[in-house]
Protein backbone atom coordinates (compact mmCIF):
# COMPACT_ATOMS: atom_id res chain seq x y z
CA UNK A 1 0.00 0.00 0.00
CA UNK A 2 1.56 3.79 -1.05
CA UNK A 3 2.22 5.77 2.20
CA UNK A 4 2.28 9.31 1.63
CA UNK A 5 3.87 11.80 4.25
CA UNK A 6 1.68 14.71 5.57
CA UNK A 7 1.75 17.70 7.43
CA UNK A 8 -0.47 19.27 10.14
CA UNK A 9 -1.19 21.52 7.17
CA UNK A 10 -2.85 18.82 5.27
CA UNK A 11 -5.73 18.31 7.64
CA UNK A 12 -7.92 20.03 6.62
CA UNK A 13 -11.22 19.43 9.49
CA UNK A 14 -11.70 16.37 11.83
CA UNK A 15 -10.81 13.60 9.70
CA UNK A 16 -10.28 14.98 6.23
CA UNK A 17 -7.19 15.30 4.87
CA UNK A 18 -6.28 17.40 1.93
CA UNK A 19 -2.54 16.44 -0.23
CA UNK A 20 -1.09 19.04 -1.82
CA UNK A 21 2.04 18.20 -3.34
CA UNK A 22 2.92 17.52 -6.92
CA UNK A 23 4.90 14.72 -6.12
CA UNK A 24 2.24 13.14 -4.11
CA UNK A 25 -0.36 13.42 -5.81
CA UNK A 26 1.25 12.19 -8.92
CA UNK A 27 2.57 8.97 -7.09
CA UNK A 28 -0.96 8.29 -6.15
CA UNK A 29 -2.83 9.22 -9.69
CA UNK A 30 -0.07 8.14 -12.02
CA UNK A 31 1.86 5.85 -10.51
CA UNK A 32 -0.64 3.56 -8.37
CA UNK A 33 -3.55 4.41 -10.35
CA UNK A 34 -5.75 4.80 -7.50
CA UNK A 35 -9.15 5.87 -7.65
CA UNK A 36 -11.97 7.43 -5.82
CA UNK A 37 -13.05 4.99 -2.51
CA UNK A 38 -9.19 3.09 -2.41
CA UNK A 39 -7.19 3.42 0.64
CA UNK A 40 -4.12 4.44 1.31
CA UNK A 41 -1.56 4.74 4.02
CA UNK A 42 -0.51 8.06 5.52
CA UNK A 43 2.49 8.96 8.10
CA UNK A 44 2.40 11.86 9.94
CA UNK A 45 5.75 11.54 12.25
CA UNK A 46 3.24 10.12 15.14
CA UNK A 47 0.42 8.09 13.61
CA UNK A 48 -0.02 6.17 11.21
CA UNK A 49 -3.41 6.21 9.24
CA UNK A 50 -5.79 4.52 6.97
CA UNK A 51 -7.45 7.19 4.51
CA UNK A 52 -10.25 6.53 1.65
CA UNK A 53 -9.48 8.67 -1.46
CA UNK A 54 -12.72 10.85 -1.85
CA UNK A 55 -12.16 13.50 -4.40
CA UNK A 56 -9.13 13.72 -6.90
CA UNK A 57 -8.57 16.84 -8.92
CA UNK A 58 -5.80 17.80 -10.74
CA UNK A 59 -4.15 20.38 -7.56
CA UNK A 60 -5.42 18.46 -4.82
CA UNK A 61 -6.64 15.08 -3.08
CA UNK A 62 -9.03 14.43 -0.59
CA UNK A 63 -9.62 11.60 1.70
CA UNK A 64 -11.27 10.81 5.07
CA UNK A 65 -9.53 8.92 7.56
CA UNK A 66 -10.59 5.98 8.80
CA UNK A 67 -8.23 4.64 10.83
CA UNK A 68 -5.73 6.10 13.05
CA UNK A 69 -3.00 4.23 14.84
CA UNK A 70 -0.21 4.31 17.56
CA UNK A 71 3.67 4.11 16.35
CA UNK A 72 4.59 0.26 16.41
CA UNK A 73 7.45 0.75 14.45
CA UNK A 74 10.03 3.08 16.63
CA UNK A 75 12.65 1.57 18.74
CA UNK A 76 12.40 2.10 22.51
CA UNK A 77 15.42 3.72 22.75
CA UNK A 78 16.45 7.55 20.82
CA UNK A 79 19.30 6.14 18.73
CA UNK A 80 21.14 8.43 17.33
CA UNK A 81 24.23 8.52 15.08
CA UNK A 82 27.28 11.24 14.75
CA UNK A 83 29.06 9.92 11.65
CA UNK A 84 32.05 11.72 9.34
CA UNK A 85 30.21 13.09 6.05
CA UNK A 86 30.72 10.75 3.52
CA UNK A 87 30.64 11.11 -0.64
CA UNK A 88 27.60 10.98 -1.91
CA UNK A 89 26.60 7.50 -3.14
CA UNK A 90 28.15 6.30 0.23
CA UNK A 91 26.17 8.77 2.46
CA UNK A 92 23.08 7.91 0.57
CA UNK A 93 23.78 4.31 1.53
CA UNK A 94 24.01 4.72 5.08
CA UNK A 95 21.61 7.62 5.25
CA UNK A 96 18.72 4.74 3.60
CA UNK A 97 20.04 1.92 5.78
CA UNK A 98 19.94 4.32 9.21
CA UNK A 99 16.52 4.81 8.89
CA UNK A 100 15.35 1.34 7.90
CA UNK A 101 16.81 0.67 10.67
CA UNK A 102 14.91 2.80 13.00
CA UNK A 103 17.83 5.62 14.62
CA UNK A 104 16.13 8.79 15.66
CA UNK A 105 18.52 11.78 15.01
CA UNK A 106 21.65 11.81 12.37
CA UNK A 107 24.30 13.87 12.78
CA UNK A 108 26.82 14.35 10.07
CA UNK A 109 30.18 15.35 11.43
CA UNK A 110 32.47 17.61 9.91
CA UNK A 111 36.19 15.95 11.16
CA UNK A 112 39.82 16.52 10.55
CA UNK A 113 39.99 13.70 8.11
CA UNK A 114 36.53 14.59 5.65
CA UNK A 115 37.51 14.95 2.17
CA UNK A 116 34.06 15.75 1.01
CA UNK A 117 33.96 19.09 -0.46
CA UNK A 118 30.66 20.87 2.41
CA UNK A 119 27.56 21.64 1.12
CA UNK A 120 24.13 22.16 1.85
CA UNK A 121 22.46 18.53 0.95
CA UNK A 122 20.13 18.91 3.77
CA UNK A 123 17.25 18.53 0.86
CA UNK A 124 18.71 15.96 -0.92
CA UNK A 125 19.42 13.97 2.37
CA UNK A 126 15.77 14.20 3.38
CA UNK A 127 14.39 13.05 0.58
CA UNK A 128 16.81 9.65 1.11
CA UNK A 129 15.65 9.60 4.36
CA UNK A 130 12.03 10.05 3.38
CA UNK A 131 12.06 7.84 0.91
CA UNK A 132 13.28 5.08 2.73
CA UNK A 133 11.21 5.50 5.45
CA UNK A 134 7.82 4.77 3.56
CA UNK A 135 9.75 1.77 2.33
CA UNK A 136 9.98 0.09 5.26
CA UNK A 137 6.97 1.13 7.20
CA UNK A 138 8.43 3.38 10.20
CA UNK A 139 6.59 6.57 10.84
CA UNK A 140 9.43 8.93 12.02
CA UNK A 141 11.44 9.98 10.17
CA UNK A 142 15.17 10.52 11.40
CA UNK A 143 15.70 13.66 12.07
CA UNK A 144 19.27 15.19 10.33
CA UNK A 145 20.98 17.81 12.25
CA UNK A 146 22.98 20.31 10.50
CA UNK A 147 26.82 19.78 9.86
CA UNK A 148 28.79 19.57 13.53
CA UNK A 149 31.89 19.58 15.33
CA UNK A 150 32.99 17.10 17.78
CA UNK A 151 32.92 19.75 19.64
CA UNK A 152 29.10 20.63 19.02
CA UNK A 153 27.98 17.69 20.55
CA UNK A 154 26.26 17.31 24.05
CA UNK A 155 27.60 14.13 25.34
CA UNK A 156 25.76 14.51 28.68
CA UNK A 157 22.39 14.44 26.54
CA UNK A 158 22.75 10.71 26.30
CA UNK A 159 22.71 8.04 28.87
CA UNK A 160 25.18 6.22 26.76
CA UNK A 161 27.85 6.75 24.20
CA UNK A 162 29.13 4.41 21.96
CA UNK A 163 32.51 5.15 20.11
CA UNK A 164 33.45 2.71 17.19
CA UNK A 165 37.04 2.62 16.68
CA UNK A 166 38.88 -0.16 14.35
CA UNK A 167 42.53 0.80 17.00
CA UNK A 168 40.73 -0.29 19.72
CA UNK A 169 41.45 -3.18 21.85
CA UNK A 170 38.02 -3.66 23.24
CA UNK A 171 36.41 -7.30 22.62
CA UNK A 172 33.49 -7.62 24.18
CA UNK A 173 30.34 -8.04 22.26
CA UNK A 174 28.85 -4.64 21.77
CA UNK A 175 25.44 -5.65 23.59
CA UNK A 176 26.87 -6.84 26.58
CA UNK A 177 27.95 -2.82 27.07
CA UNK A 178 23.88 -1.89 27.21
CA UNK A 179 21.45 -2.23 30.10
CA UNK A 180 18.73 -2.06 27.90
CA UNK A 181 17.29 0.51 29.91
CA UNK A 182 18.81 3.11 28.12
CA UNK A 183 16.48 5.77 27.03
CA UNK A 184 19.00 7.68 24.47
CA UNK A 185 22.28 6.46 22.79
CA UNK A 186 24.87 7.94 20.50
CA UNK A 187 27.24 6.06 18.48
CA UNK A 188 29.99 7.28 16.90
CA UNK A 189 31.41 6.52 13.53
CA UNK A 190 34.76 7.88 11.67
CA UNK A 191 34.83 9.12 7.90
CA UNK A 192 36.58 7.35 5.44
CA UNK A 193 40.00 8.66 6.79
CA UNK A 194 38.85 7.59 10.25
CA UNK A 195 39.23 9.78 13.27
CA UNK A 196 42.77 10.94 14.49
CA UNK A 197 44.01 10.37 17.37
CA UNK A 198 43.61 13.71 19.17
CA UNK A 199 40.04 12.98 18.12
CA UNK A 200 39.91 10.05 19.49
CA UNK A 201 41.23 11.02 22.81
CA UNK A 202 38.42 13.95 22.93
CA UNK A 203 36.18 11.56 22.10
CA UNK A 204 37.20 9.20 25.09
CA UNK A 205 37.54 11.88 27.19
CA UNK A 206 33.60 12.48 27.20
CA UNK A 207 32.85 9.65 28.80
CA UNK A 208 32.28 7.75 25.24
CA UNK A 209 32.63 3.85 25.37
CA UNK A 210 34.90 2.14 22.99
CA UNK A 211 33.16 -0.53 21.02
CA UNK A 212 35.43 -2.76 18.26
CA UNK A 213 33.99 -5.01 15.03
CA UNK A 214 36.86 -6.70 15.21
CA UNK A 215 40.62 -6.74 13.16
CA UNK A 216 38.86 -5.98 10.23
CA UNK A 217 38.65 -2.21 8.93
CA UNK A 218 34.83 -1.98 7.97
CA UNK A 219 34.01 0.88 5.29
CA UNK A 220 32.60 3.60 7.73
CA UNK A 221 29.00 3.33 6.52
CA UNK A 222 28.97 -0.50 7.02
CA UNK A 223 30.12 0.12 10.59
CA UNK A 224 27.36 2.62 10.80
CA UNK A 225 24.91 -0.04 9.35
CA UNK A 226 26.14 -2.69 11.28
CA UNK A 227 26.26 -1.08 14.80
CA UNK A 228 23.38 0.11 14.02
CA UNK A 229 21.80 -3.39 13.87
CA UNK A 230 23.25 -4.70 16.95
CA UNK A 231 21.61 -1.79 18.75
CA UNK A 232 18.61 -2.16 17.16
CA UNK A 233 18.10 -6.03 18.00
CA UNK A 234 18.39 -4.63 21.48
CA UNK A 235 15.93 -2.41 21.47
CA UNK A 236 12.97 -3.56 18.85
N1 LIG B 1 41.43 4.75 9.83
C1 LIG B 1 41.09 3.71 8.96
C2 LIG B 1 39.72 3.56 8.38
C3 LIG B 1 38.58 4.07 9.12
S1 LIG B 1 37.15 3.15 8.83
C4 LIG B 1 42.11 3.61 7.85
O1 LIG B 1 42.01 4.34 6.86
O2 LIG B 1 42.94 2.75 8.02
C5 LIG B 1 35.91 4.34 9.14
C6 LIG B 1 35.21 4.25 10.47
O3 LIG B 1 34.50 3.04 10.58
C7 LIG B 1 36.12 4.27 11.67
O4 LIG B 1 36.44 5.60 12.07
C8 LIG B 1 35.30 3.55 12.73
O5 LIG B 1 34.41 4.44 13.37
C9 LIG B 1 34.52 2.55 11.92
N2 LIG B 1 35.15 1.23 11.89
C10 LIG B 1 35.69 0.58 10.85
N3 LIG B 1 36.14 -0.64 11.19
C11 LIG B 1 35.89 -0.79 12.51
C12 LIG B 1 36.12 -1.82 13.46
N4 LIG B 1 36.73 -2.96 13.14
N5 LIG B 1 35.72 -1.62 14.73
C13 LIG B 1 35.12 -0.47 15.08
N6 LIG B 1 34.88 0.55 14.24
C14 LIG B 1 35.25 0.41 12.96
Amino acid sequence: MLTIIIRNEDFISGNNVEITQKKDINHIKNVYRYKTGDTIRLIDGKYEYKAIITEIENKRIQLRITEKNEDKYSLKTELDIAFGILKNDKMNIALQKLTEIGVNRIIPLKTDRVVVKLEDSKEKWNTVTEEALKQCRGIKIPEIDKILTLKDINFSDYDKVLFAYENSEENKPVFTLLSGEEKRILYLVGPEGGFTEEEALYIKEQGALEISLGKRIYRAETAAIVIGGILADVYK
